[in-house]
């Protein structure tokens, strides 16, 4: 290691090692249940990645981003009894995902036969760093896995009215999409040209009520029932075309991760029951 480092600086620097430990790549450990009572896993100690693709982390604070909502929504007394069931149910799946596009990476460049010739300043040291990044190359996941970042869906979850099919999971492409139990899609207020706010700052600290395009319906339904149930709820307007155009619809509910919890063209017939559904009552 300390010869490794030299090499990698270029320079005769002191390097102390202060420990070590065997380590084995490759792993793909998801825990059983990540929920008993009143205990709950998450991160590292919930699922265990080979760090290929570098999501381990990602995936752990989107573990904390939907378990912390809901701890304090419970705590507040507004989260209904089902919330913290949830939990599992939307994170485990996603685990299994992100774990299992880590384990195919890893094997994938593990095919890779890299020899001395790679680090020749000769011609046929060119010829195999050509055939090398060609390879290379076509790991789109690794260098481009946005899909596995940003595409983790709770379908399936009790506490998201689903309405209709998502795009299809990809790891290496995220397709920006309001269909309930996916993230939130990100937009500019005014636009790419005047980038200003970003959709994200603007959302509220409990739900957030989008009111998209120039003629939304009233939301005074909506707003009573919060009240009514101390659920936290901001209202966004946001007049602009681009954002109706993405998110597909004229009314969304954002829950406090960020996650699309439900959407429609009017206020739903039952506003008290569609928050009790996405509080866990
Ligand atoms: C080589 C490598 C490269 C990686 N690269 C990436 C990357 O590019 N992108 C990415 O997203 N992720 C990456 N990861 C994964 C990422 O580092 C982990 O997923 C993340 O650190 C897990 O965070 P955590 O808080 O769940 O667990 P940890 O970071 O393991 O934190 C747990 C903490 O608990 C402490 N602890 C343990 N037992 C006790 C106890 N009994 N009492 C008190 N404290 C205790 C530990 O000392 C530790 O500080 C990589 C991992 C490795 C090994």
């Amino acid at each position: 290691m300390p010869a490794l480092v030299r090499r990698a600086t270029g320079a005769d620097v002191d390097v102390d090692v202060l420990g070590h430990r065997s380590w084995t790549p490759g792993l793909a450990l998801v825990a059983d249940r990540f929920a008993d009572r009143r205990v709950f896993l998450a991160g590292d100690a919930a699922h265990l990645f080979t760090p290929t693709g570098g999501f381990g982390m990602n995936t752990g604070v989107d573990d904390v981003a939907n378990l912390s909502w809901k701890l304090a929504a419970r705590l507040a007394g507004w989260g209904g009894p089902d919330l913290l069931a949830s939990y599992e149910c939307e994170r485990r799946p996603v685990a299994e995902r992100n774990t299992a596009a880590a384990r195919r990476l890893n094997m994938n460049l593990g095919k890779l036969r890299l020899g001395p010739l790679l680090e020749q300043s000769t011609l046929p040291g060119r010829r195999e760093r050509e055939r090398v990044g060609g390879l290379l190359s076509m790991y789109g996941e690794q260098f481009a896995s946005i899909g596995v970042q940003l595409g983790a869906r709770y379908d399936g979850s009790p506490v998201i009215a689903a309405d209709s099919d998502p795009p299809p999971d990809s790891p290496a492409a995220y397709v920006p999409t309001s269909v309930p139990g996916g993230r939130a899609p990100h937009a500019w207020r005014r636009g790419k040209r005047d980038r200003g706010d970003s959709l994200f700052d603007l959302l509220g600290p409990g739900f957030t009520l989008l009111r998209l395009g120039t003629r939304p319906a009233a939301v005074t339904g909506m707003t009573a029932a919060a009240e009514r149930a101390g659920v936290p709820l901001t209202v966004l307007e946001l007049p602009a075309a681009h954002i109706r155009d993405m998110y597909e619809r004229d009314l969304v509910l954002i829950r406090p991760d960020q996650y699309v919890a439900w959407r429609g063209n009017r206020s739903p017939d039952d506003p008290a029951a569609l928050l009790a559904k996405v509080t866990g009552k």
